[in-house]
């Protein structure tokens, strides 16, 4: 029989159970104690949802009040120093500290799971570490699932994984050796879970699917023999995900382990290689079918298709069949959706939907009719639907030219135009575009949403602020203002509400961070644009000062990067859809006499396939989809962009060729270090390299902006810097705003002075 597995299971709860009690407890309103009760009940009743969907085995440890890497880390006891000295050894206090800062800690980093928007604690590892059982979470774990009666294994995330993507805080660190000290204490765990009876453990290795040095490779065949070793008994499963085995496939088949799950949703290609593998080593096959990174239903037939074939090759018995990740990455039940309409429904699975779909699949063919029926009937639907299939889309899209992706004259060009346009001095001040989001401000809208704040009174109240923010810049000497994005409750969502093509969820939350969850757009249908979306807004701020007004637009790549997509057409497809709508939209805000427009593009980087021989690809669309969104301006019409990273030396031939006029980027906490990169390749345009962190409450004075421009100048001619924040303010406070904006033009107006004095 085919076995229905699952990966892991979202961890915040249907109602955001586990965010509000983590709030509650960090803000001291309710005990840890009442955390863990929380935590516990979400634990039962997840391990419920998988059994009553039909999962043969779920697992155990994918739960966490934080991060699974945090876990690990604790686990492993790979705690920073400076942490283990806040509380006693397997504490919260500690967990917490590591996660999150304490009085005298600062927080461990955090960044993104490989192309995910979920973000894990990135593990230190410090000289001298000793590293031994820290934390019993999983063992607990096991057995609460246990004596509830529930057929689990535990998870964990893997040796190899877990030391490449930790971080080496000292001289002289080596892979082999810090994994050579970690497989002990996996050892110790296997060891101490078989004990307890469990008699499968899987190991989350999504490190396999990514570029391996020959070390890394060596490390895997060492690590594992190691704790193959030590386990007998245990049948050792290896999880893979998020793209190909590829050139690693050899590899992972030849360590000693019981099976492997592979990912056929982002690289369905594998299947031939790994079935061939799996039969010619005797492991065991766990099929990744049903996609645990998009909300879209299963084509149950297609998956069947391969099921049958891989349980024909193997044996039933060696064959499972899952998600092609954990879940964590997916809203948990469609069934709380009382807004979406009936069709756009039928074409979507949340993870519980996916649970039964996964079950339907293990029954097979025979025991699955109704459930294909209905399978079949939603494909058909989706296939033909007018709502998702729009002929005028189509036809804009094929009718593109290579034209419409080129500015009219080069930048060297533009920018004479543009300097006699505009008039402004060197070091020009602009800001990013959002100000302060305020109680008020938040309040207005939401009132508005539930209909007790009338659409004139709504707007009466943005204006007033868009007023207000306009009058403080033109106090404060800024150069060039912006309306400060009041009306926008996201970047992404404000666009995509006026957008055809989108859909949203009202309770698709997905963990980002911590207690943090996101809510990202659906993407279901060929999108265009019914009508102008910022135009009103900008032209009203425009019509309040003589100074120029940046209008703001979130760019293709980002718009689409933070939205769950279509799966029935390439990305880069949909990509090009919304590059045409926000070129329309510049457009039209070129027409009613914008000059600036700001395209941003924060998450153009985080879009990077995880193989490098896939990033030529990816960037050539990317880069093509920006230029088609900001091409349709006349040379006079200046075009910004801004990301807000700093880790541009992969990526910068790439930046170059956006061709944005100016490009803002964040700098400010690495000292202007990624200037590194833009000096070696000589970047041509101009840049507003960040001078004020924004990500922080402090206020930074006068001399250090002056002293973050000078490093600037050291790689960059002056025609060619902007002075501005590293990213929009909407996070921050008006005090400390009104504090750090008038240093800023402080610190330009010194630099225009020392470049006057040297001429
Ligand atoms: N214009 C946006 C803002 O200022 C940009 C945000 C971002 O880069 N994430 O808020
Ligand atoms: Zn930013």
């Amino acid at each position: 029989m085919v076995t229905a597995v699952n990966l892991g299971f979202p961890r915040i709860g249907a109602g955001r159970e586990l965010k509000k009690a983590l709030e509650s407890a960090w803000q001291g309103k309710s005990s840890y104690e009442a955390l863990l009760q929380t935590a516990a009940g979400l634990r039962r009743r997840h391990w419920q949802v998988q059994k009553d969907a039909g999962i043969h085995v779920s697992p155990c440890n994918d739960s966490s009040l934080y991060d699974h890497m945090l876990d690990m880390a604790v686990l492993l006891g790979c705690v920073p120093q400076r942490h283990a000295e806040v509380g006693a050894p397997g504490s919260l206090e500690v967990y917490f500290s590591m996660a999150r800062g304490s009085k005298d800690a600062a927080a461990m980093e955090m960044t993104k799971w490989f192309d995910t928007n979920y973000h894990y604690i990135v593990p230190e590892f410090e000289a001298g570490q000793t590293f031994k059982i820290g934390g019993t979470k999983v063992f607990d774990e096991f057995k609460e699932s246990r004596a509830q009666g529930f057929a689990t294994f535990p998870v964990l995330v893997g040796p190899v994984t877990f030391a490449l993507l930790g971080k080496p805080k000292y001289q002289g660190f080596s892979l082999p050796d810090t994994v050579a000290r970690l497989a002990p204490v996996y050892v110790e765990t296997l060891r101490k879970l078989r004990e307890q009876g469990a008699d499968e453990v899987r190991l989350d290795e999504p490190c396999l699917v990514t570029d391996l040095s020959a070390q890394a490779r060596a490390v895997y065949k060492s690590a594992y023999a190691e704790l193959a070793k030590a386990s007998p008994g245990l049948r050792l499963w290896l999880n893979t995900y998020f793209g190909d085995l590829g050139d690693n496939c050899e590899l992972a088949f030849c360590l000693p382990v019981a099976g492997i799950h592979v990912d056929l949703r982002r690289a369905p290609q594998q299947l031939g290689p790994a079935l061939e593998s799996a039969a010619a080593t005797g492991k065991s096959l766990s099929l990744g079918l049903v996609d645990g990174r998009n909300v879209w239903r299963n084509d149950l037939s297609a998956s069947l298709a391969v099921l049958e074939r891989a349980a024909a090759k193997l044996g039933p018995d060696r064959v499972a069949v899952g998600p092609s990740c954990s879940l964590l990455h997916v809203p948990i039940d469609l069934d709380l959706e009382d807004t979406l309409d009936a069709e756009l429904k039928g074409w979507l699975a949340f993870a519980k939907q996916k649970l039964v779909e996964i079950a339907a699949l293990a029954k097979g063919r025979a025991s699955s009719t109704d459930a294909l029926r209905a399978s079949d009937a939603a494909q058909e639907s989706r296939r033909t639907s007018a709502r998702i299939h729009d002929p005028v889309v189509q036809q804009l899209l094929a009718s593109l030219s290579q034209d419409m992706c080129r500015r009219r004259s080069p930048f060297s060009e533009r920018a004479q135009v543009q300097r006699a346009g505009f008039r402004l001095p060197l070091y020009p001040t602009t800001s990013i575009g959002s100000f302060p989001q305020t109680g008020g401000i938040r309040e207005a809208r939401a009132a508005h949403k539930r209909g007790t704040l009338s659409d004139a009174a709504y707007e009466a109240a943005m204006k007033a602020e868009i007023e207000s923010v306009v009058r403080y810049q033109e106090s404060i000497g800024m150069d060039v203002l912006v309306h400060g994005e009041a009306e926008r409750n996201d970047m992404v969502e404000y666009f995509g509400e006026q957008l055809k093509g989108y859909a949203f969820s009202k309770n698709g939350w997905v963990q980002s961070y911590g207690s943090r969850c996101v809510k990202p757009p659906i993407i279901f249908g060929d999108v265009s644009r019914p009508k102008p979306m910022t135009v009103a807004w900008a032209s009203f701020a425009q019509s309040l000062t003589p100074k120029i007004v940046k209008g703001m637009l979130t760019g293709p790549v980002t718009m689409l990067q933070w939205s769950f997509v279509r799966d029935d057409q390439p990305r880069a497809q949909t990509c090009r859809q919304l590059a045409l709508a926000m070129r329309d939209e510049a457009a039209d805000l070129e027409r009613a006499g914008i000059r600036i427009i700001q395209i941003d593009e924060p998450a153009v980087r985080e879009g990077l396939p995880l193989r490098r021989s896939e990033w030529k690809e990816y960037l050539d669309w990317a880069v093509q989809a920006f230029r088609l969104a900001s091409s349709a301006v006349a040379d006079r019409t200046q075009i910004h962009t801004h990301m807000c990273y700093a880790e541009f030396n992969d990526i910068i031939a790439a930046v170059a060729a956006l061709d944005a006029d100016v490009i803002s980027i964040e700098t400010s906490r690495s000292q202007m270090e990624l200037l590194d990169a833009f000096s070696a390749f000589r970047y041509p345009n101009e840049i507003g390299p960040g001078v004020y962190d924004i990500h922080s409450p402090r206020v930074p004075p006068i001399e250090e902006m002056v002293a973050l421009l000078e490093k600037a100048r050291r790689v960059l001619s002056p025609e060619q810097i902007w002075v501005n924040p590293d990213c929009g303010l909407k996070t921050r406070a008006w005090p400390e705003v009104k504090a750090a904006l008038p240093n800023m033009v402080r610190a330009a107006q010194v630099m225009r002075e020392r470049e006057k004095r040297a001429a």
